[in-house]
């Protein structure tokens, strides 16, 4: 962690400067990427003060030449918005990090199970963006927003715990733990929230993995135990031939775990739990 940050305003104003130089310009591109250092990391800044939000705007304002409509200052811009709105939304609804924007979910059916939870908080559910996300955040105190939207999903869908667990230990294991976006963020992605992503639109692990991290390069960094494996079978070792992870060094269930739980069978059980709040129609992405 002390190697990953430089706590202070100075630490703070250092990174604006170097994203401002170097990534702005393609942030709208690359900030999906957990592959890629796309984004400005800023958020553990933000969080304690260290640095406003107006100064980023008007610092922002500057590199672009007052162009805030170009994609890169259009895209960060709107981020910076978000954070804006989650604290909107604590203001006026104190209570979000435990009770749920939408009062249907207060009924929700959760399977509360401390094991898949230990398993989903360790990075051992077998799934391998999802623990590269998770040892991210445990090495680092960080991760990467598009991989919180996937280890959130994968959570509180496919293992059915409550939104509030992973909120928690977001709370407890975040540098940039933040009252306002981190309980907003998760009913988000809970399908609970203000402005929610819909419960049934449920992230598979796999094509997200294969879609954001091509090459399985952020995979090899946080899961090294599936370091040698092909960039076709990184994020879903469980497809790969014998002969493959043999050669490859890995070992399901004693290198790598098997998957915690097999995802059309986790997507049709959130799918049957939803149901008994309302009745939507299923979507895939
Ligand atoms: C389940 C979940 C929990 C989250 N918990 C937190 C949290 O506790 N603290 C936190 O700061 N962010 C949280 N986020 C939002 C987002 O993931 C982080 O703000 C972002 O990853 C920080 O990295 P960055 O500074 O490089 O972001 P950049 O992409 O560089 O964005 C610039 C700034 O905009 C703000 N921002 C960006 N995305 C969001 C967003 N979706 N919602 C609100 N503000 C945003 C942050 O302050 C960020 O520093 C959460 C997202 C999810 C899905």
């Amino acid at each position: 962690m002390r190697d990953q940050w430089t706590p202070g305003a100075a630490g703070a104003l250092a990174r604006l400067d170097d994203f401002l130089a170097a990534r702005l310009t393609a942030y709208a591109d690359t900030r999906d990427r957990p592959d890629l250092s796309g984004t400005s990391a800023l958020s553990p800044h933000l969080r304690f003060g260290e640095i406003s939000p107006r100064q980023i705007w008007a610092a922002l304002d500057q590199a672009c030449a007052g162009d805030l409509a170009a994609r890169g200052p259009e895209s960060f811009s709107r981020e910076l918005g978000w954070r804006e709105f989650s604290y909107h939304l604590l203001f006026h609804q104190p209570q979000i990090s435990h009770r749920p924007l939408r009062s249907q979910f207060e009924n929700f059916p959760w399977q509360p199970d401390a094991e898949a939870l230990r398993a989903w908080q360790r990075g051992q559910t077998g799934y391998p963006i999802i623990d590269a996300g998770m040892r991210q955040l445990w090495h680092t105190g960080w991760m990467h927003n598009r991989v919180r939207m996937l280890v959130g999903s994968f959570l509180v869908k496919h293992l059915l715990q409550p939104w509030q667990a992973g909120e928690e230990w977001f709370w407890d294991t975040l540098v940039d733990a933040d009252p306002a976006s981190n309980p907003a963020s998760w009913q988000w992605v809970a399908g609970c929230g203000a402005d929610a992503a819909p419960y049934f639109r449920i992230f598979n692990p796999v094509l997200q993995g294969e879609k954001f991290d091509p090459d399985g390069d952020y995979v090899r960094r946080w899961v090294p135990e599936l370091r040698e494996l092909p960039s076709a079978f990184i994020h879903k070792p469980w497809e790969a031939p014998l002969l493959v992870l043999r050669a490859t060094g890995v070992s399901l269930d004693q290198t790598y775990p098997r998957p915690l739980i097999e995802l059309s069978f986790g997507r049709d059980r959130a799918l049957a739990a939803l149901k008994s709040l309302s009745s939507p129609q299923a979507e895939s992405v």
